[in-house]
């Protein structure tokens, strides 16, 4: 069930501010599946509940979950007064105001970025508790070591701490590997450092899976696409 509070829904939907929302509700002009509320803070159920303003139903949009294709370049932000971020790429037909992606890539990492309105969404999926598993894919500037598979079981430590337990694949040998690595921690810079610590560095880094949510091969980088429910909840 997804709740959000009336004045919420109507600045979103009717008036663009939520002091004139809470004009409105006081006046008496919204109802709640038939009762007229005067409470901006009522919370309104997204699923099921049925809102009236002036007699008339407002469809009450339910949240939104976008699956993007990142591309190398962007920032993952909702607004930034300089650079181009993920929020600015979406096309019209898909932008409504709150968006945000759900979680961080670097801005030279590529792939699955998540940007939803749904606040409490997010908020889950970062938790920790949660342990829901990031798969990035990397290209490394040096062959791996027999050991580094074995180092990333048992914890890569860091400068500051000891990473939790991580898979090492190697997908393709080389002079420049490309590796598949499974993570449950989403801290700054994680992929990367662990690799310096491990004497490689990440020359490229794609994100390619949440949880079982896989990055959809048909989006071309810099494309978006509207998440089903089963994907929405598969991040988990
Ligand atoms: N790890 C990194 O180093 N960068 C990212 O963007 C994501 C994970």
């Amino acid at each position: 069930m997804s709740r959000e509070r009336l004045d919420k829904i109507l600045a979103l939907q009717v008036t663009d501010s939520r002091r004139d929302a809470g004009v409105m509700i006081r006046r008496g002009a919204v109802t709640v599946n038939g009762n007229i509320v005067k409470k901006a803070d009522f919370k309104v159920d997204t699923q099921s509940d049925t809102v009236t303003v002036n007699g008339e139903p407002l469809s009450v949009k339910k949240f939104v979950y976008l699956m993007m294709n990142k591309p190398a370049g962007v920032l993952s932000a909702a607004r930034d007064t300089r650079a181009k971020t993920v929020v600015d790429l979406l096309p019209p037909e898909l932008k409504r105001r709150g968006l945000f992606p759900a979680g961080r890539l670097d801005r030279d990492t590529e792939g699955l970025l998540i940007i939803t309105d749904d606040g409490a969404y997010a908020h889950r999926m970062l938790a920790p508790k949660s342990n829901v598993y990031k798969y990035y894919e990397a290209v490394l500037a040096r062959p791996v070591a027999e050991d580094d598979a074995a180092a990333f079981e048992n914890g890569v430590v860091l400068k500051d701490r000891t990473c939790l337990p991580a898979k090492l694949e190697v997908l393709e040998e080389g002079a420049h590997p490309l590796v598949r690595v499974k993570i449950h921690e989403g801290k700054f810079h994680q992929v990367k450092r662990m690799f310096l610590a491990r004497g490689n560095e990440v020359l490229k880094l794609k994100r390619v899976q949440i949880g079982a949510l896989t990055l959809d091969a048909a989006l071309a980088p810099g494309e978006t696409r509207e998440m089903s429910a089963e994907e929405t909840a598969s991040v988990f």
